[in-house]
């Protein structure tokens, strides 16, 4: 997508279209300050680090928490970052994934397809990589969804999901995957994806998405579900269960000579009647031996990805469906996406092999009923 130029040069006098922003202001959470070059950026160095110093002179922290990395960053909601625990480590004989140990933990077997919108048909043996690592990834979900409750913070859940992984010999796909600092997503309320594991400790009545991905001899097994914590406000239920019916009625689709495309038209037309609007910057990937691959599968309508399934092509469904507007806004750690209105928002996510006739959902609860687990709790 291209980037919008809306901002000039802060350097005096030079109106140039601007869109560097400062590291420093970046990781203090000051917006606004932008750059139209590397020269304008160090020619008035010595004017711009002022703002830091009145910055730090401001600093606040948050009241509940005592602890705010980011004391110029406007929050669109109440949720707010804690501090996080030390960097978990993985026995070496379990194998990982090629980002694990890359200093920026970019993925160059994946950049390698960047542009690239062939997908992948998979053979028998690859076929059964995928069905062992996506049941992993399940039993690792359903470990994380019995010890959410009121007062557990996120990273014991993370804490939860990192051994689960590591008991069954699989890499948390998500740690150091582009410098993710932890194993699982875990997103609270008006947190749309990628939120991070960290001290908060779960309150009554929020919601709460845990996003596990497991890496297992080779493939990665991607799957999600929205939880509630304690006693939950119905008209938030409501958003948590219209998100679940968009998930199953994109899937009911999925059938070879579908078209990528028509994906969003279905998740969109379902939301749309209940009042909600679907996240655009975030989508579903192709998924298999690399993490996220060909295809893009956007959630929303009149999208314009390309490709029509195959027997053979795994991929996943994951709607982010929000109470208000479907704009995000990144917090300044630069993986937390929340909504751009503070209201809620949720999720669900399934991993999906395309069959003969229709498909397998790879990662489906193992429970007979085959209910996600807050159907429990409606
Ligand atoms: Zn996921
Ligand atoms: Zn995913």
């Amino acid at each position: 997508m291209a980037d919008i130029l809306k901002h000039t040069c802060e350097t005096t006098n030079c109106n140039n279209p601007a869109k560097l922003q400062c590291p420093t202001c970046l990781k203090i959470g000051i917006q606004g300050s932008y750059f139209c070059s590397q020269e304008c950026f160090k020619g008035f160095w010595k004017e711009h680090k002022i703002i830091h110093l009145l910055a730090k002179g401001g600093e606040k922290t948050d009241e509940k928490n005592g602890y705010n990395p980011w004391p110029y960053f406007q929050f669109t909601g109440k949720l707010r970052p804690y501090q996080q625990s030390e960097k978990r480590q993985v026995p070496a004989n379990i194998v990982r994934p090629d980002y694990a140990d890359h200093l920026k933990g970019k993925s160059l077997s994946e950049e390698s397809f960047r542009g690239n919108t062939t997908i992948k048909i998979l053979d028998d043996e690859e076929k059964e990589g995928m069905r062992v690592a996506c049941r992993l990834g399940r039993e690792v979900l359903d470990e994380a969804y019995r010890v959410i409750d009121v007062g557990v913070t996120t990273d014991e859940v993370d804490r939860i999901v990192h051994e689960a992984c590591i008991e069954r010999d699989c890499y948390p796909s998500p740690l150091n995957y582009y410098n993710f600092p932890k194993s699982c997503c875990t997103s609270v309320n008006e947190v749309i994806c990628h939120g991070i594991p960290d001290m908060r400790k779960l309150e009554d009545g929020d919601i709460c998405n845990v996003d596990v991905t497991v890496y297992h001899k080779g493939f990665h097994g991607d799957l999600n579900e929205t939880f509630f914590v304690g006693n939950v406000a119905e008209k938030h239920k409501n958003l948590v269960k219209v998100t679940y019916e968009a998930l199953s009625k994109a899937i009911a689709i999925v059938k070879p000579g579908e078209r990528y495309r028509e994906i969003g038209n279905v998740i969109q037309k379902h939301v749309q009647s209940h009042g909600y609007s679907v996240v655009r910057s975030y989508c579903g990937h192709g998924i298999h031996r690399l993490f996220h691959t060909a295809p893009n599968v956007p959630h929303y309508a009149k999208n314009s990805s390309v490709g029509v399934m195959k027997p053979g092509h795994c991929f996943t469904i994951e709607p982010m469906i929000s109470e208000g507007s479907w704009r995000d806004v990144s917090w300044p750690d630069d993986w937390t996406a929340v909504t751009q209105d503070g209201l809620f928002s949720a999720q669900f996510e399934h991993t999906l092999l395309v069959t003969e006739s229709g498909c397998d959902i790879l990662t489906k609860p193992l429970n007979d009923t085959g209910l996600p687990h807050f159907m429990k709790h409606m």
